[in-house]
Parts: structure tokens; C-alpha cells; sequence
């Protein structure tokens, strides 16, 4: 059962993102066929069509979307025709040492295929016959999607299937950031730099967490105000300072517990290292350029026994931790609704990431008819 359609694709790197209409194959063994109901617009998904993350074009973007499933292939049996499901672009193969000792996030399988299914091969082509690209075992950004069941989690069918794409990616990464890598303690001190879809979430994560005092730092004045919707107590617009680190080691009373980068530069992974107090510890979140570099003092590590380390998909387990972000959802503790400023139809994709390169969106979503 093919089906033809209208997806967002990185053809040439450096250039806007096209919308055109394709053929998604039928599921094979262990695949299924979501038809799909929207799907988050995040940076990444930028980085992809710019070099920062090389991906090979042509590429279909897309790794933070939710939908149905209208199909699936052979020996699966956890899933079924209706289901709601939402993507994870690590896919969690069960059987590698990081699977098997619960960090599914390091997956050995997602690794090796980055750009296509697990067994590295495609169910995406032009309507040239092409093959095409998939972000991260994804490319969800398309009316439909061929995925690996490693790739999807199933999602109870009450939870509104544009808020549950945002777990796939932004919210799963910011608050897993706090909450899972940091194991941020009540009554601590927490300092976020960047406020996109993965800063505000790792702010919010952190205010769910107990912490105390949450810094929110941006250069844009508008993400600061959102910053604080979702649980910052301080901002500071670094754009007004000429030394950030000063200004936040002053504003914490001597440095920071936990300190986020969810920009995607080395230089702002010192700073964050830089607000730490002894004991600190800092998590690289954002995803730097290949050729991006950090330094810093290394015997600041061992007199002040600080911590610097990274984050993917916040340390997540997916299949346990989307659950249990649906359910804070429901206990009013996680903000879903207020994440999704600005919503876009497929053939609007363009502007929705000219949008958020403007700094404009807390995230912008598109939604399939
Ligand atoms: P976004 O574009 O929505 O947000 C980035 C924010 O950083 C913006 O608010 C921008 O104003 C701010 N910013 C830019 N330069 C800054 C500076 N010098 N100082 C302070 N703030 C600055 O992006 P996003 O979707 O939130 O993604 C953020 C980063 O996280 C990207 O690098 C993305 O690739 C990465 N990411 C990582 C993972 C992971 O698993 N670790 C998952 C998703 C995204
Ligand atoms: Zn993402």
C-alpha cells in the first residue's frame, strides 16, 4: 500500500526547505505506516539543512511528529492499525550493551543508520524514483512515514496528537535534560542558556524538579518572556552584557548547581561551565557544528570537582518516559499547550523555519490535514 505524499525536504545544503509530494512505501517486517497528525519544527531539523548536522541530502526532515498507524508489516505484534503513536529518532534495538543496561538513548542500531531505517534501507523516494534521505531513523515532516517499531512509541489515543509530537523531541530533551541527566535537586540553583523548544522545556523540567532559582539567559528579549512562563526566575539578556559569566556568578551568590547548553555553540558550553559553583554541574544539550570547539580550565575540574557532560535525548527511555510526560500533561505540571505558538500547514513549512531562525517561535508545529 503506497502511499504519495507531500513532505519537507533538505535538497542542497544552505538552501530553504522544499515541499514536494513523494512515495512512501508500504511497512516491511518489523515496520508500520503512520499516517501523520503533526510534527515539531526543531532546530535540528535547521542544523540538517546547513551542515551543522551532516546529514546527506536529499534528506526528508522531520523527527518530532506524532500520527496513526494505518498499516503494518510482518511479525509486529505491539502494534495495530489505529494506534497512536509518537517517533523516537534514537531507535532503541534491545539488544546492544546501551539498551541492555538501560541507556537506550546510546543506542548502537541509531548510530549506524542515521539517515535511513535500521537495516539501512530506504522506503522514501521522489516521484523521479530517487531515493530519499530520513532524518535520524524519522523524516516525519510528510503526510506519511515508513518507521521501524524501534522508532515509535505507542501513545494512550486520549492525548491530542499535536501536543504528543512535541515529546518527541523538545520536550523529551529539555526536561529529560533536568530531570534525567542532571537529576536536578529540589532547592538548587539551575542556569539555562538558549530558550527554544529545548531551553524552555529544560526550564520547565527543572522548575518540575524543585529547583529554586532558574536563570534563563537568551539574546532575545521574547524568549525571555517565555522563559519565565515556563518557570525562570531570573533572565538575563546576554546581548546587554559584556560579561555573562560575571553577571550570573553575581546573580547566583557564587555559581550555579546546574548550568544547560541548549544553544548549540562551544563558546556558550564554557559559559555555562564557566556559572558553575565547586561541585557544579554542566550539560551540553544544543548540538555544535562538527568543527565546533570548547575550552576549558582543566584544573577548574579537579580543585572545584566539577561535572561537564552532554545530554542526548535526555537520557530518555522513551518508552517509559513519554508516558510519564503525557502524565504530568494531564496534571497540569508539564505546559504542552503554551510550547506551541504558531501552528503551519505542510505547504507553509518554509516560513515555519524561517520563523523559528527569527527567533519568533517557543515552537512551531506543522498540522496534516
Ligand atoms: P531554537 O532555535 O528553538 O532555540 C535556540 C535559542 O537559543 C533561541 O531562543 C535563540 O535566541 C537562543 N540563542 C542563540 N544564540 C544565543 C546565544 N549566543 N546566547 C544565548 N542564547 C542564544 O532551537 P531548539 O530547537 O531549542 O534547539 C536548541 C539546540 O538543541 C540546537 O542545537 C538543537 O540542535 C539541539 N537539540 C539537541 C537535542 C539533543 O538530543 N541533545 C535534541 C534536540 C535539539
Ligand atoms: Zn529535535
Amino acid at each position: 500500500m503506497e502511499q504519495k505524499a507531500k513532505a519537507v525536504i533538505c535538497r542542497e545544503i544552505n538552501q530553504p526547505v522544499v515541499v514536494e509530494e513523494i512515495l512512501v512505501e508500504a511497512p516491511r517486517r518489523g515496520e508500520v505506516m503512520i499516517k501523520l497528525a503533526a510534527c515539531g519544527v526543531c532546530h535540528s531539523d535547521l542544523s540538517a539543512t546547513n551542515g551543522t548536522i551532516p546529514f546527506p541530502p536529499p534528506v526528508v526532515l522531520g523527527h518530532e511528529g506524532a500520527g496513526k498507524i494505518i498499516a503494518v508489516g510482518e511479525v509486529v505484534t505491539d502494534y495495530k492499525v489505529g494506534d497512536h503513536v509518537v517517533s523516537s529518532f534514537v531507535s532503541m534495538c534491545g539488544k546492544c550493551r546501551y539498551c541492555q543496561t538501560g541507556r537506550p538513548q546510546l543506542c548502537d542500531q541509531a548510530g549506524k543508520a542515521a539517515t535511513t531505517l535500521p537495516d539501512g534501507t530506504l522506503r522514501t523516494r521522489d516521484l523521479a524514483g530517487n531515493p530519499l534521505n530520513i532524518f535520524s531513523g524519522c523524516g516525519v515532516m510528510a503526510e506519511y512515514a515508513t518507521l521501524h517499531i524501534d522508532n515509535v512509541v505507542k501513545v494512550d489515543q486520549q492525548m491530542p496528537l499535536d501536543k504528543a509530537a512535541l515529546i518527541g523531541c523538545g520536550v523529551m530533551t529539555g526536561v529529560g535534560a533536568a530531570v534525567n541527566t542532571a537529576k536536578v535537586d529540589p532547592g538548587s540553583i539551575a542556569v539555562v542558556f538558549g530558550c527554544g523548544g529545548v531551553g524552555l522545556n529544560t526550564i520547565q523540567g527543572s522548575a518540575i524538579a524543585g529547583a529554586r532559582m532558574i536563570v534563563a539567559v537568551d539574546t532575545n528579549d521574547g524568549k525571555l518572556e517565555m522563559a519565565r512562563k515556563f518557570g525562570a526566575t531570573h533572565v538575563v539578556n546576554s546581548k546587554n552584557e559584556e560579561n555573562v559569566v560575571k553577571t550570573i556568578l553575581k546573580l547566583t551568590d557564587g555559581g550555579a548547581d546546574y548550568a544547560f547548553e541548549c544553544v548549540g555553540l562551544g563558546e556558550i558550553a564554557a559559559q555555562a561551565y564557566g556559572v558553575l559553583r565547586k561541585g557544579g554541574t554542566a550539560v551540553v544539550v544544543g548540538v555544535a557544528g562538527p568543527k565546533d570547539m570548547t575550552s576549558i580550565r582543566t584544573a577548574s575540574l579537579t580543585f572545584g570537582e566539577k561535572t561537564l557532560t552532554g545530554s542526548y535525548f535526555g537520557s530518555a527511555r522513551p518508552r517509559e518516559d513519554f508516558p510519564r510526560l503525557i502524565g504530568l500533561y494531564r496534571a497540569h505540571r508539564l505546559k504542552l499547550d503554551e510550547l506551541i505558538s504558531h501552528t503551519y500547514t505542510i505547504d507553509q513549512a518554509p516560513q515555519a523555519f524561517a520563523d523559528m531562525q527569527a527567533g519568533r517561535n517557543a515552537r512551531g508545529v506543522i498540522i496534516f490535514e
